[in-house]
């Protein structure tokens, strides 16, 4: 029976029973092996989500890579990353419905002022506020890959005007393609609300700092459910509050957030625990199964990842 090798950070013990069973549903010749596993050097394929890679790079026999999530910056990150081995991630659309339900839920919050109105009702107060009209609002997706596309889209269908930074241009209907340089000022200096939902790279790393929050329109409203990674940190709290009105965050440079971190006492910035789109084994299974029998049988299954371009 072929190994593959099972790590996944921050979960129950059970969680690779729960695994092994979803993905036996697909294809059953294989064993899900721990990482500490006495066999665990027999595997060619590893699904990881945020292990010791220094522990997988020993691994000899090692020659795909499985993410268990939609970002595979937790692999290919790592200083050691070994170029001989192919990565490919999950693309699961039920992940992207789960990021335009908890963008949507933000947004609306934000401009309805959600918060006013809980604050009112526990004194008791029956009075209208002011609301920012959808109409005059602004939103920037950076990052229009199979989750901001679909965050785009759905926005779009709400009614509110969408702009999307990537690398290539894109041809949609629902929102205006930005791209190079350009582009992206063109974003950051007229948009109301910006989202970050670009993968972390070389490229990308810290790129929302103190020069280009310093770019944005005053009272923005940022939400970043990339990754932490993707902005300075000490520079959003130095914006907050006077251009960045609101910030709301998922992804943090360490989590779990740190108690003693500056966010937490921060009125202006919402705080989520990496939750805005997990990982669902049920609708993730048929895909890794489907990826790991291909590997098996010297194929090469969608979603591989371009390892020079870091996603
Ligand atoms: P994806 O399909 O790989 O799309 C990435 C997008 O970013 C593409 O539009 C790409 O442009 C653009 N991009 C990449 N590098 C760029 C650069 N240097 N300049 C301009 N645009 C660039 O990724 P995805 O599946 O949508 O996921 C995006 C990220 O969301 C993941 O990597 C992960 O970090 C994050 N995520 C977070 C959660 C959560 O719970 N918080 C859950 C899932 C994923 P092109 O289209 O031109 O290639």
């Amino acid at each position: 029976m072929k190994k593959v090798l099972f790590y996944q950070k921050d979960t129950p013990k059970n969680q690779i029973d729960l695994w092994n069973n979803k993905l036996k549903k697909w294809y059953k010749d294989f064993k899900l092996i721990r990482l500490d596993d006495p066999e665990a050097s027999e595997a060619m394929i590893a699904l990881l989500w945020k292990a010791p890679m220094d522990q997988v790079f020993k691994f000899k026999n090692l020659e795909a890579i499985i993410s268990l999530g939609q970002g595979v910056d937790h692999i290919i990150n790592d200083m050691n990353f070994n170029n001989n081995l192919s990565v490919y991630r999950i693309v699961d659309p039920y992940m992207a419905k789960s990021m335009s339900h908890w963008v949507i839920l933000s947004i609306l919050n934000y401009i309805r002022d959600y918060d006013g109105y809980r604050n009112q009702q526990i004194k008791k107060i029956y009075k209208s506020r002011n609301f920012l009209d959808f109409k005059n609002i602004k939103i920037g997706i950076y990052g229009i890959g199979q989750i901001g596309k679909v965050v785009a889209k759905d926005l779009n269908s709400l009614g509110f005007n969408v702009l999307g930074w990537s690398r290539s241009q894109k041809n949609y209907k629902f929102l205006k393609s930005c791209y190079s340089s350009d582009g992206f000022n063109h974003m950051i200096e007229n948009c109301d609300i910006h989202i970050c939902l670009l993968p972390l790279t070389r490229d990308t790393r810290k790129i929302f700092d103190k020069e280009n929050f310093s770019k944005m329109k005053k009272g923005v409203c940022f939400i970043n459910a990339g990754r932490g990674d993707h902005i300075v940190e000490k520079d959003l709290i130095s914006f907050s509050g006077s251009k960045i009105k609101l910030a709301i965050l998922d992804v943090f440079g360490e989590e779990p957030l740190p108690k003693t971190h500056p966010f937490w006492e921060n009125k202006n910035i919402i705080i989520w625990p990496h939750v805005s789109a997990e990982t669902n084994v049920e609708t993730a299974a048929k895909q890794v199964a489907n990826a790991i029998k291909l590997i098996h049988s010297g194929e090469t299954p969608d979603n591989k990842i371009n390892l020079d371009l870091g996603y």
